[in-house]
């Protein structure tokens, strides 16, 4: 894999003349607008615009999609700066620092960013942190506490809560990763219908999956987001030449004001953990569990998919809400007695909402059928407690019993996965490998 991150290794490579600075930020959008990814961009331009130099791709860090104050798919980003002297190192923190307050949608008053600045190696207390707010719930505190021990410069911008994203986007370990290119908009066009050629799209898709995947679902155009945020389109890949390749090939007719390859944590499964057994399970936390299927599946209202999953240790209702699609048909197959391993994540009301499936075994299914005749001919009820006739050759049979008959399943083991548009930032398709 093309990993060209080099924010956790390179400590030693920045010679003694230079100054290694990461940065951090997050929550400075609001749902009505903007975009952390773009405001990060606009400061690397900024900065490399003043002959600062910023070393390697920014990262875009996905952190725990069950936080409570997400605005769309919690990300954070940072970078790496390589400064001369203090002297840049101050010019550049004030640059990033007043665009920060400049760009942020400060009037949100669910909108609280955190910006920080660390000039220290990234430590294995800062690597688990970041994973610790990936897969739990963390409390600001908890941050601060980290910050003041590592000596991180923090900056709190009203509550300041985006401080988590922006120490776990600068202290993720990237062993798995994926590219994301990202295209802006011109800002007179936010919140405009986005003027993304289909076709090219499709192209694209022929030519470049599956290093750039996720690109269409059931042919329509996946890449492009359906908020009034900058973002024209996002390419995911496994590299950063392919996702390049694949912006070369999708046509629009609309400015695009700039682009940026993020490398990324995104579509590698860092968010799961491995449950001991169900009972283990906590909400706003997402996990790989193994179980049996307790009961049928059954619609509820609103179109989703419920059913039970069951070990020695408890039981958990597993969910395929309505927007996953065809992979609810999938659900609906399966039978009491099926084992399973579900990906997925305990909601607010408990419920495992299923992100991948893989099918283990299968239970036998039988039918019970009226026997056949020596003729061949399936026979028919000759009336209760009076056994069977034959309706071609009239021979009859006393015996009631029924004849018990193993039922072909139409599911077959292995992997099933929610289709792109209902698929988590974090989730790993099975494209990618299991
Ligand atoms: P976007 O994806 O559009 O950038 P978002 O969904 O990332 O928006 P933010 O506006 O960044 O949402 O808000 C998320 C907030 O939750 C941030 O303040 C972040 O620091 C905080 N946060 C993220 N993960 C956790 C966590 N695991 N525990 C507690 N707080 C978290």
């Amino acid at each position: 894999m093309n990993n060209i991150d080099t924010a956790n290794s390179d400590f030693n490579s920045v010679n003694s003349d230079s100054f290694k600075v990461y940065v951090g930020m997050d929550d400075t959008d609001s749902a009505s607008g903007m975009c952390t990814t773009y405001i990060c961009c606009v400061i690397m331009d900024r900065l490399k615009a003043c002959g600062f130099r910023v070393d390697g791709p920014p990262r875009l860090i996905r952190l725990n999609p069950f936080a409570p104050y997400k605005t769309r798919g919690n990300g954070a980003v940072s970078f790496k700066m390589v400064l001369k002297s203090e002297k840049e190192i101050i010019n550049a923190k004030k640059l990033i620092f007043d665009l920060v307050n400049e760009l942020s949608v400060m009037e949100d008053p669910k909108t609280n960013p955190g910006l920080v600045f660390y000039e220290g190696e990234v430590t294995p207390e800062l690597q688990s942190f970041a994973l610790k707010t990936i897969r739990t719930i963390v409390k600001q505190a908890e941050a601060e506490k980290l910050a003041d021990k590592l000596g991180v410069e923090l900056f709190k911008f009203k509550k300041g809560r985006g401080i988590i994203g922006s120490l776990a986007a600068i202290g993720c370990p990237l062993d798995d990763v994926t590219y994301e290119l990202l295209a802006y908009r011109d800002p007179a066009n936010y919140g405009k219908k986005r003027l993304v050629d289909a076709e090219s799209v499709r192209e694209m898709n022929r030519k470049t999956y599956p290093d750039t995947f996720d690109n269409l679902d059931e042919g329509y155009v996946a890449i492009t987001p359906h908020t009034p945020c900058p973002v024209l389109y996002g390419i995911r890949g496994e590299t950063e030449d392919a996702v390049l390749e694949a912006h070369k090939l999708v046509n629009v007719s609309e400015p695009i004001e700039r682009f940026k390859v993020f490398i990324t944590n995104q579509h590698t499964d860092m968010h799961l953990q491995v449950a001991g057994n169900i009972a283990k399970m906590e909400q706003f936390q997402c996990y790989i569990v193994k179980g049996q299927v307790k009961d049928l599946p059954v619609v509820i209202e609103g179109g989703h998919v419920i059913f039970t999953l069951i070990d020695e240790s408890g039981e958990v209702e597993c969910a395929a809400y309505e927007p996953t699609k065809q992979f609810r048909e999938l659900v609906r197959q399966l039978f009491p007695g099926d084992q399973l391993i579900v990906y997925g994540g305990i909601g607010r009301k408990g419920t495992l909402n299923v992100e991948k499936i893989q099918i283990i075994n299968l239970a036998a299914l039988y039918k019970y059928v009226n026997p056949l005749c020596e003729c061949g001919k399936r026979m028919k009820s000759a009336g209760t407690g009076k056994g069977y006739k034959c309706p071609q050759c009239g021979n009859k049979i006393r015996n009631d019993a029924k004849e018990k008959v193993k039922v072909e399943r139409t599911l077959k083991k292995g992997f099933y996965e929610v289709p792109p548009s209902a698929r988590r930032h974090l989730s790993k398709p099975l494209v990618r490998g299991t």
